[in-house]
């Protein structure tokens, strides 16, 4: 019966105590069925067309349907069953199939650049102009303006493009699982610590042998760059990692070389046949960024900006290692192995120290005591149905109106997916009867309290931990504190890509703080707060080199760019050929020439960072940036929560979501453009 089905349940939170594996079919059956409905009727010609006639519907039918879907989609991700996976499975194909045909639908298409034409049209609100022109948008690059001898090898290209990003992975993880180094005598390893020995010890157990076997899985090779004092197992290791899935890594079934090929030259045959020189443009089209030229020259400037800071780096660096271990030529598999030498003589501070000092009811007060400052609000723990007995719940209220509602699931469990994430369950907007307020959900992966002689002993969260939290917890805020009543454009949604990090890593300076600290730690025995010598320390190392850290964004950024951004083919550069032109111009460290970093390099070829790789530094300079307004307030008002810069925060960025351009929102924050004085020197590379 559908009426008992939780899933179809949209007048409150959602029932996560009553739903069930056998509730989504069911249910997004139902909605699938009645979007379907409402899609074809919709489809007939309107003969005055209007928002109200035409997009409302659309979106409230759809907006059930996503609802819904992101409910399992979250249980899925907290609490995964082995039935429920299957459900998962099961309809995200019809989903897919659904969501797909919508967005090559050309009557919806044609009813879309009819209301753009309609008398309607000035007299809508600027989120209103902005979700016609992102749906106009993403009907252009689905292909919907195609001639028709054009669609199937369009959708060829697509097929195609999946399948060689799946291979690609693949390769990957084939290579990276099947490198097997074995070590019997543990006299060899030294210097390793002892969780990466014990890691290497069950891996030996598990193939029947004795000793110590390591993989190219990341937490098994990389102790060995690290930390192994033998100078020749740190090069066999570094080699068999920097040559993986390449044409020298010994297993030519796994070379990715020729994928890597052929999907750069469909991006680009799909660009030419959505009429655009090259496949740069089509990623940049919903993007923050303007052009290949305009990230090119950020880029470049921050190289030439951080270059001094990675010279100086390396400097130091060639010389203690000529010093401490006599290495007079500094080799990639030395750099990893010294700078942590280079570091612990230098910042000596242990982490398990550190992390005694925010035990978990101070973190999460010190949290809401930055965001209660800064953006007029109150949080106040309250009570919901979830899908795990440690699952807090909160409101947001201001005035002692209700703003919006959030979960909280803090703990790593098993079931759980790895990471940190924020995602929506219920978008900001007017309804049929009212304001719609938003719900989230703020997941993280940290370790649950444990029993001690029968007793909790409450969480302590080392410092990266309580950076992450801040950082969701801006997604969060982009999606509670937002104003916007067209749920397509309000809080995250419709925010370009390359902004979208802007608040979370905005939230993440306020971690740094002195006066922020000193409210948000409580040493878990002495109740102390955090001693000002350990800060000093965790400053200081900080930035430690950074300068060297950049050049190395920079030159991942700029070879992903200028792959994807070259329209003549005749002229065209190789892959490799790009690369050591990026390196030649912007690198301090010449890698081996036998490096083959780019045939791992799954962001670009096989994940969403195609041609915007550049995104991660894009956005830090725009966060950087907001952050300095407060910086600046601090100065005059001696304290990092300045209310007065937080409320502009909040109105000009967080309330406006993807209602107007990221770049406008930014202007109406900062007063001008950004800058990224900011970043270089929250990076430590300034002169001063
Ligand atoms: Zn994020």
């Amino acid at each position: 019966m559908a009426n008992n089905n939780p899933l179809l349940n949209f007048q409150d939170l959602p029932l996560f105590d009553q739903i069930k594996p056998e509730h989504v079919s069911p249910a997004i059956d139902t909605l699938l069925a009645e979007c379907r409905t409402v899609v074809a009727q919709l489809e007939q010609p309107i003969a005055d067309i209007h928002w109200d006639n035409f997009v409302t519907p659309l979106e409230n039918v759809t907006e059930k349907l996503g609802r819904a879907w992101g409910v399992v989609g979250h249980l899925n991700s907290v609490v995964d069953t082995p039935e429920l996976r299957a459900a998962f499975n099961e309809n995200q194909v019809k989903l897919t199939e659904f969501w797909t045909a919508l967005g090559q639908n050309l009557n919806l298409y044609q009813h879309y650049k009819n209301l753009a034409q309609s008398a309607d049209y000035d007299s809508l609100s600027m989120a209103r102009k902005k979700i016609i022109s992102n749906a106009l948008r993403d009907f252009k690059l689905g292909g919907a303006e195609l001639a028709d001898e054009h669609k199937a090898r369009f959708a060829e290209i697509q097929e195609k493009l999946a399948g060689l990003a799946t291979r690609f992975s693949e390769n990957l993880l084939d290579a990276t699982n099947n490198y097997k180094l074995h070590i019997s005598d543990a006299a060899e390893l030294q210097g390793l610590p002892d969780y990466a020995l014990e890691a290497a010890q069950h891996a030996a157990e598990q193939d029947g042998k004795t000793g110590y076997q390591f993989s190219l899985h990341f937490p098994s090779y990389f102790p060995i760059l690290q930390f192994a004092d033998n100078r020749a197992l740190r090069e066999t290791i570094y080699r068999a990692n920097a040559t993986k899935a390449s044409e020298l890594g010994g297993h030519p079934e796994w070379d990715n070389s020729a994928i890597m090929d052929e999907l750069l030259a469909l991006r680009q045959e799909e660009a030419k046949l959505l009429g655009f020189n090259n496949y740069a443009e089509v990623s940049l089209l919903p993007k923050m960024a303007e052009s290949a030229e305009q990230v090119e020259s950020f880029l470049l400037d921050l190289a030439h900006k951080a270059r001094p800071f990675a010279e100086k780096d390396l400097q130091e660096l060639r010389q203690f290692a000529r010093e401490q271990f006599g290495i007079d030529e500094l080799e990639a598999w030395d750099s990893t192995y010294v700078s942590e030498k280079l570091r612990e003589q230098r910042y000596a501070f242990s982490e398990q120290e550190l992390k005694q000092y925010f035990p978990e009811h101070k973190v999460l007060a010190g949290l809401f005591h930055v965001i209660a400052s800064l953006f007029e609000v109150e949080i106040k723990a309250d009570q919901a149905s979830t899908w795990h007995p440690d699952v807090q719940f909160y409101r947001v209220e201001r005035a002692g109106q209700l703003v919006g509602l959030f979960y909280l699931d803090l703990y790593a469990r098993a079931a759980k997916q790895g990471g940190a994430w924020m995602d929506s369950a219920r978008a900001h907007g007017r309804t049929a009867t009212g304001i719609q307020t938003p719900v989230v959900y703020l997941t993280c992966n940290f370790n649950a309290p444990v029993l001690v002689e029968g007793v909790k002993k409450p969480a302590t969260f080392t410092h990266d931990e309580v950076i992450t939290l801040f950082h969701e917890c801006g997604h969060g805020l982009h999606q509670l504190l937002t104003k916007v009543e067209d749920i397509s454009v309000s809080g995250i949604s419709g925010v370009e890509w390359d902004a979208v990090e802007l608040p979370s890593q905005f939230m993440e300076n306020f971690c740094w703080e002195w006066d922020v600290l000193q409210e948000m730690t409580a040493h878990s025995e002495s109740g102390e707060p955090l001693p000002r010598a350990l800060y000093d320390k965790m400053i200081a190392a900080k930035n430690f080199q950074s300068g060297l850290q950049t050049l190395r964004q920079v030159e991942f950024s700029l070879f992903d760019m200028r792959i994807h951004a070259q329209s003549d083919q005749a002229k065209k550069l190789s892959i490799a050929e790009t690369l050591q032109q990026v390196r030649d111009q912007v690198a301090v460290i010449q890698p081996p020439t036998f490096n083959r970093f780019q045939h791992s390099f799954s962001h670009i070829f096989a994940g969403g960072y195609s041609a915007g790789y550049f995104s991660y530094k894009w956005a830090e300079v725009l966060s950087a940036d907001a952050y300095a307004a407060f910086e600046e307030a601090a100065n005059a008002e001696g304290t990092s929560l300045s209310r007065q810069t937080g409320l502009k925060f909040q109105t000009e960025i967080l309330e406006m979501g993807g209602a107007r351009p990221a770049i406008d929102s930014f202007v109406a924050f900062r007063g001008r453009k950004p800058s990224i004085d900011a970043l270089l020197r929250h990076n430590g590379m300034t002169n001063s």
